[in-house]
C-alpha cells in the first residue's frame, strides 16, 4: 500500500495590501492575520511598490507559510487605469524596481496636485495630513478619501471619491501611469507572472473587456482573477468565462486593505475546477 498523500491543501491569498502602500496593518502583521485565518501561500501585492516585500518575507519563514513575491502595478491602457498584479516577481530586477521609483515620483506629483485642487475647494491642509499618514508608503486616493472623511468633508470613502476623487470630480488628476505592455513586461522580464487584477471592477462592456484582454495576452499576461474580495457566483461564472476564452490561469485574492473594511484574508470561493490555477505558472 502506497502511502496517504499527506500533504495539506494549500489556501492561497495572492493580492493584499500593507503600510508599504494603503493598507492599515504592516506587512508582518498582515502575514501573521494570513496565518492566523489558514491561508498557507499569500503574495504581498501592494500598489506599485515592493518595499514591504523584505519584511514580509521574514514574517513568512517564522510562521511557516510561503510567501509569493509581489506588486500591484497602476497601468494605462487607452486612457484608462487598470491593475496588473505581479505574482513571483524578483523585486531586485534593476527595470522593475526603477519603475517603482518612477510610479513613487508619479504619486507624489499627483497628490501635490490634488491637494492644490481640494485647497481651491476650500479643504485646506490635504497634502501635510496625507504625508502623515503615509510615512513610507505609496500614496493613493484612498490616503486622500480617509483625509476628507476625518474631516467631515464627506460621509465615507465612497462617498470621497463620488464628490472630489473619482474621474470628473474637482480634483480628479489625471495622471501618467506606465503603459499596459510596458507593465506586462517588467512583471514577466523579472520572473513574474502577470495577472489582470479584479477584472469586473472596471465596468467594461463585453467588447471592451475583450479588447482589454487581446492586448493583455498579446503583452504576455498569463492569468486574471477569477475570485477576488467581495465577488459572487455569476460574476465568478463570467469571469471563468473570459479567462477560458482566453486561455488564461485564474487567480484568486482577497485584496485585503484592513480589518474593518475589507474581505478577510484567505476567506474566498474556490476556483472553479475548469481553470488552471495561477499557482501552477509560479516556480
Ligand atoms: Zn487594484
Ligand atoms: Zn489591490
Amino acid at each position: 500500500m502506497p502511502e496517504p498523500d499527506s500533504t495539506p491543501p494549500q489556501i492561497y491569498d495572492l493580492h493584499c495590501h500593507s503600510t508599504a502602500s494603503d493598507g492599515s496593518l504592516s506587512p508582518t502583521a498582515v502575514v501573521q492575520r494570513a496565518h492566523e485565518h489558514g491561508v498557507t501561500a499569500l503574495a504581498l501585492t501592494d500598489h506599485d511598490t515592493t518595499a514591504g516585500l523584505a519584511e514580509a518575507q521574514q514574517s513568512a519563514s517564522a510562521a511557516g507559510i510561503r510567501l509569493i513575491p509581489g506588486i500591484e502595478l497602476s497601468a494605462e491602457w487607452q486612457h484608462q487605469c487598470f491593475h496588473i498584479v505581479g505574482l513571483g516577481i524578483d523585486p531586485h530586477y534593476t527595470p522593475l524596481a526603477d519603475a517603482t521609483h518612477v510610479l513613487q515620483n508619479t504619486r507624489l506629483n499627483r497628490a501635490e496636485k490634488i491637494a492644490d485642487k481640494l485647497a481651491k475647494k476650500h479643504i485646506p491642509g490635504a497634502l501635510a495630513a496625507v504625508m502623515a499618514a503615509v510615512g513610507d508608503g505609496m500614496i493613493t486616493r484612498s490616503h486622500f478619501a480617509d483625509f476628507l472623511v476625518a474631516g467631515n468633508h464627506v460621509n465615507s470613502q465612497q462617498d470621497a471619491f463620488d464628490r472630489y476623487l473619482a474621474k470628473g470630480k474637482p480634483a480628479y488628476v489625471a495622471t501618467p501611469w506606465a503603459d499596459l505592455a510596458q507593465a506586462v513586461n517588467w512583471i514577466t522580464e523579472s520572473g513574474g507572472v502577470a495577472v489582470l487584477a479584479h477584472p469586473l471592477r472596471y465596468n467594461l462592456s463585453s467588447n471592451q473587456m475583450k479588447r482589454l484582454l487581446t492586448a493583455f495576452k498579446d503583452a504576455g499576461g498569463r492569468g486574471m482573477e477569477i475570485v477576488t474580495g467581495r465577488i459572487n457566483p455569476d460574476e465568478i461564472q463570467r469571469a471563468s468565462l473570459y479567462a477560458k476564452n482566453f486561455a488564461l490561469s485564474g487567480s484568486m485574492g482577497s485584496d485585503f486593505h484592513s480589518p474593518d473594511q475589507w474581505v478577510e484574508l484567505g476567506r474566498l470561493a474556490a476556483l472553479p475546477a475548469q481553470i488552471q490555477p495561477v499557482w501552477e505558472l509560479l516556480n
